[in-house]
């Protein structure tokens, strides 16, 4: 809805543990193998490029409502004016021993369908299965299970109610009763779960049940930092909110879905309530960024369940209702499609027209009034950021570094801890200084994960010389916003650029920051390295192979995305792939003798070749080359999905310029229709390194470099004594 009618001035950003949401409407059918993964997820991804969106991919572990903090594991907390907790509910584990550690929940899904494909990889494991919960979800499940399992495994669907399904009427539950019954699966009720061992449940009355595997689907809960956070919560931990969804008395903390309870109107916990709280939800959202009152809403009381069964056929279940048939299943099918189909078919281009932006920022924004006010900014030193927005923004990077070890350094006299108008460094005698400087705009629209992306990609030139990091100087361009969005934007990024600089050893010691479009970190970084230990590009030795430490494909996967064709798992490989910083990779490949080095960036791996292949010659010329390189076509990593898009003709816009290197290649003609052709001009942003190795180190330094968390690095070709125009030879 956010996608349809833009809020601009207000950064919304969506925080999830998963980059696919899986809709539980159909997840039963998706283990029934109705459905695919694909067409039972959310891309989140995609949903928030088209949303105009930050995704941040992490799991909230706590919340500062007076601070108006959310405590994000693993990193700084986030900063908001309003949020909204939508986390769902997971099952109760209710004390019973055994069962957090033999039992897998139903949520979170990603842990229930990876426990269901390892039964499906080998299903004569499995004598006895066993579901908790005699809920819809509980009974779906079973008859889902039983559907792909079949006769070879014996079902039981214990619950400790009189009868299952006690949000139905009789009907329904007398009807799926007979359905469990003739498809073999035995229910049990009346009966708690009182233990879980490895191979087995003790039920209250005593007896012991044979489980191989244990599916636990009871009642749910929420978790304990909500109530912790100081937040009001009924008696299964859930936040207790009014009818216009706050929180109760937290005006500025909105809930929905599974997690919300409201005070007035108490509901089961269903997806079709969940649903249908967004509405309201954003019209509030949007009326308090607009310094409004918001409205309060009465969810209905009742409503139509379907409940499929696994073999074509659903019970349509409401009041009184209670009626199975194939034509319910094809009508939840339909409801269910046509539902998942608004998040997949999403415009690729979203334009923005004046009438349909509603003012937002309880400042009267609508998009031409900010497009005027950024017109309006100066330039010039008055385009700097403002010193108080800066100051609050390093203090708040100080006292996230106050926590951590590790980041001292002597090398600094005045750097960010100290600033004076320029830093002050102690630089090691006998060395020589190594300089670099990288500019990259945002590439991922969360802050932090860029900021640690863009420190990799450019100390990645100080590792490819085999140089040792010693300090780094950043610009940042902040997107013009609220000074509150600025300020977010800006320390995220900087927390993640002195995070992920502190890792490699590097000190931030200073820097300079402005307004611009869109949020971009230049940096520059100094090492140092003695002269004669340096590893250029130039220094390939015939015979010496040739490694390269990262899979190719950053390019055109954010191309992809950014006209809404990737996969959010694809961008979460190219993503963890851009978080490696080359660091241990070239430590491995100097010990493994690798004489020449460079690291794969912008110009794309033929490229990057193909200077180093002019280094290698001073002439700086291919004629006069004495060593050529066979690169091996079949041996490249590639990252998930960059040969899907490529193939669909989603190439980066440097791409066509990048073909230049082709023309060092002498038989182009004979791989143009290879998969990976494409990808050889790829440009990538914080890529692998390339180096030639001695051969007889070359397997030790890939098993090294594989164990040390390059999990892509491969051999990729070879170098070859050869006099040609021609240096490169694709085989
Ligand atoms: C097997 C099964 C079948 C079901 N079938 C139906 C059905 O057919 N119809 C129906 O109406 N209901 C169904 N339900 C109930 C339905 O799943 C829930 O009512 C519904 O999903 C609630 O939606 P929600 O948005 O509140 O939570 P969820 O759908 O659970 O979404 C919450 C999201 O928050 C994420 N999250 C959780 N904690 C954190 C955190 N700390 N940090 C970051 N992210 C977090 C989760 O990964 C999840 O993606 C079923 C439930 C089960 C178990």
């Amino acid at each position: 809805m956010v996608g349809m009618k833009p809020m601009p001035g207000v950064q919304i950003t969506l925080v999830s543990d998963v980059s696919e949401a899986p809709y539980s409407g159909m997840l039963p059918g998706h283990i029934a193998g109705f459905y695919t993964h694909e067409e039972a997820h959310i891309d989140l991804r995609k949903l928030c490029v088209f949303a105009g969106a930050r995704f941040v991919h992490a799991t909230v572990v706590g919340m500062d409502p007076g601070a108006r903090e959310v405590f994000i594991e693993g990193r700084a907390p986030l900063s908001f004016d309003l949020v909204s907790i939508n986390i769902g509910s997971t099952p109760s584990w209710g004390g019973v021993p055994g069962a957090a550690e033999f039992a897998t929940p139903s949520k979170p899904v990603p842990e229930l369908l990876e426990r269901w494909e390892s039964i499906k990889a080998d299903p004569s494991s499995v004598q006895n299965l066993v579901i908790v919960g005699g809920g819809a979800g509980g009974v779906e499940l079973a008859l889902a299970m039983e559907k792909q399992l079949g006769g070879g495994t014996c079902i039981r669907l214990i619950h400790a109610g009189e009868d299952i399904l006690r949000w139905h009427n009789q009907g329904v539950r007398d009807r799926l009763g007979n359905i469990l019954g003739e498809r073999g699966i035995e229910v049990i009720l009346q009966e708690r779960v009182i233990e879980v061992t490895q191979d087995a449940v003790r039920i209250s009355s005593g007896g012991k049940i044979a489980a191989d595997v244990v599916f636990w689907v009871t009642q749910a809960n929420a978790p304990a930092w909500l109530a912790e956070a100081g937040f009001p919560v009924d008696k299964d931990g859930f936040l207790i909110v009014d009818d216009t969804l706050q929180v109760k008395g937290f005006p500025q903390v909105f809930a929905a879905g599974d997690v919300a309870s409201i005070a007035r109107y108490p509901r089961p916990k269903s997806g079709v309530f969940a649903v249908r709280m967004a509405k309201p939800l954003l019209r509030n959202l949007r009326r308090l960024a607009a310094e409004k009152l918001p409205f309060p809403w009465r969810p209905q009381k009742g409503f139509l369940s379907l409940i499929g069964t696994a073999d074509g056929s659903a019970v349509a279940s409401r009041t009184l209702l209670a009626h199975a048939s194939p034509l319910m299943w094809w009508w939840k099918d339909r409801i269910d499609r046509r539902f998942m189909e608004k998040f997949s078919r999403l415009p690729a281009m979203k334009i923005f027209t004046s009438d349909a932006v509603e003012d937002s920022a309880g400042r009267n924004d609508d998009l031409e009034s900010l497009r005027r006010r950024a017109a309006m900014r100066c330039s010039g030193c008055a385009a700097k950021v403002g010193a108080p927005i800066l100051s609050r923004v390093m203090d708040r990077i100080r006292e996230e570094r106050a926590g951590l070890e590790n980041v001292e350094f002597p090398q600094v006299i005045a750097g960010i801890d100290d600033p004076d108008d320029a830093a002050i460094l102690v630089v090691p005698s006998r060395k020589h200084l190594v300089q670099t400087i990288d500019y990259i705009p945002e590439i991922i629209s969360d802050p932090y994960l860029f900021g640690r992306i863009a420190a990799n990609h450019c100390l990645s030139d100080i590792f490819a010389m085999g140089a040792e990091a010693h300090s780094a100087l950043c610009l940042v361009v902040a997107p013009f916003g609220a000074e509150a969005v600025m300020e977010e934007s800006l320390f995220q990024a900087l927390n993640g650029l002195t995070t992920a600089l502190e890792s490699m050893g590097v000190p931030l010691v200073g820097g300079h920051t402005a307004e611009g479009d869109r949020l971009a970190l230049g940096i520059s970084a100094n090492g140092f390295i003695r002269a004669d230990r340096a590893t250029r590009k130039g220094g390939l030795r015939a015979g010496d192979l040739v490694i390269l430490t990262k899979p190719l494909g950053t390019g055109c996967l954010f191309a992809a995305e950014m006209r809404l064709e990737a996969k959010a798992g694809w961008i979460d490989g190219a993503v963890a792939s851009m978080l490696l910083d080359n660091l241990r990779a070239s430590e491995i490949l100097r010990e493994h003798g690798a004489g020449a080095m460079t690291d794969v960036t912008g110009f794309g791996l033929l490229g990057h070749l193909a200077e180093m292949m002019k280094a290698t010659e001073s002439g700086g010329s291919y004629r006069v080359n004495s060593v050529g390189v066979e690169l091996l076509m079949d041996h490249l990593p590639v990252l998930p999905g960059a040969v899907e898009v490529t193939s669909r003709g989603i190439l980066s816009s440097l791409h066509h310029h990048n073909r230049s290197a082709f023309e060092a290649v002498e038989n182009v003609d004979e791989f143009t229709d290879h998969e990976v052709f494409p990808l050889l001009v790829d440009p990538q942003t914080s890529g692998g390194l390339l180096a030639g190795v001695p051969e007889k180190g070359a397997a030790d330094a890939v098993e090294a470099l594989v164990a040390a968390g390059y999990s892509e690095a491969r051999v990729v070709g070879r170098v070859l004594e050869m006099e040609s125009d021609f240096p490169v030879v694709l085989g």
